[in-house]
């Protein structure tokens, strides 16, 4: 099939229409959306729809090549393309982001049980959630009430998908069955390797690079700028899920999307008194 025609996707049944299932299984007929940003030939995609087969039908919709570091950005300066590549198998010319809202809105008939972006090569942790598109696919599922969790592989390459492949199988169950608190999403880091340390759920740290930018000339002697490598500074305090990726631990942090600071609104309206009574003069 060249591209995407309208009615002609994947049908799926609506929700309504699921078979009931023993207590603390996974519904029947789950959907499984799965998305990543370093394209859909990353190994770490073909992973996790390994690792998550078993629980349901996997629908993969990805960008059709690396988009790293492209956060939650949402493509509007030029019209998109999906391309079906194998049954419930599409990729987009596009970010992330833009692979969930056109899975969501134009590619699955229904909504998924579960959105799962991944396994992306190189850890998630701290700082790096504002940068990262894996994270991102995640929050874009979850704004439109789709249960949803970012995974992540970190340590030296070659990556090692072992133990992250059976956390994913266990966290989509815990999700499949549990569900997720209102407006959260799961960020997951797990090292490279065939065995799980512990677990621990964490709060977002902070990790800032060094030394990313990168000096190089191009063949006419003018200068010009790579940004990427460097060495983290990591988060020393211990409930960061910084901390515990260092320490060999897979880290599990509940992200919310509402970015406010609560505690900044007490502080702007009472020791600023941007509120205070005084009609339109600014206080
Ligand atoms: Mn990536």
């Amino acid at each position: 099939m060249n591209g995407y025609r309208p009615g002609f996707h994947n049908r799926l049944p609506p929700a309504g229409e699921r078979l009931p299932t023993a207590a603390g299984q996974p519904p029947a007929m789950t959907t499984i959306l799965v998305t990543n940003d370093d394209g859909i030939h990353s190994p770490g995609i073909q992973a996790l729809e390994e690792a998550l087969q078993p629980l349901g039908t996997i629908v993969v919709v990805a960008p059709d090549r690396d988009n790293s570091a492209v956060s939650h950005s949402l493509t509007m300066n030029r019209p998109l393309t999906i391309q079906q590549l194998a049954p419930h198998r599409y990729t987009v010319d596009g970010t992330p982001t833009d692979c969930v809202a056109m899975a969501l809105k134009r590619i699955l008939s229904s909504r998924p049980d579960l959105l799962v972006s991944g396994i992306n090569t190189g850890a998630n942790l701290g700082d790096d959630i504002s940068y990262s598109g894996t994270v991102s696919a995640a929050i874009e599922g979850t704004m439109y009430g789709v249960p949803s969790m970012a995974i992540s592989v970190g340590g030296p390459p070659p990556f090692d998908f072992r133990a992250a492949m059976r956390v994913a199988g266990c966290m989509a169950r815990k999700i499949l069955t549990n569900s997720l608190p209102s407006d959260t999403l799961l960020n997951i880091n797990v090292p490279s390797g065939e065995r799980c340390q512990r677990i621990r759920v964490t709060r977002q740290g902070r990790r800032l690079w060094q030394n990313t930018i990168h000096e190089t000339l191009d063949p006419r002697g003018r200068p010009r700028y790579w940004i990427g490598g460097g060495t983290s500074l990591g988060d020393a305090q211990e409930d960061t899920d910084v901390h515990a990726f260092a320490r060999g631990d897979v880290s599990i942090t509940p992200i919310q999307l509402d970015l406010t600071n609560h505690a900044g609104i007490v502080y702007l309206r009472e020791k600023w008194q941007l509120e205070s009574e005084g009609g339109e003069d600014l206080p």
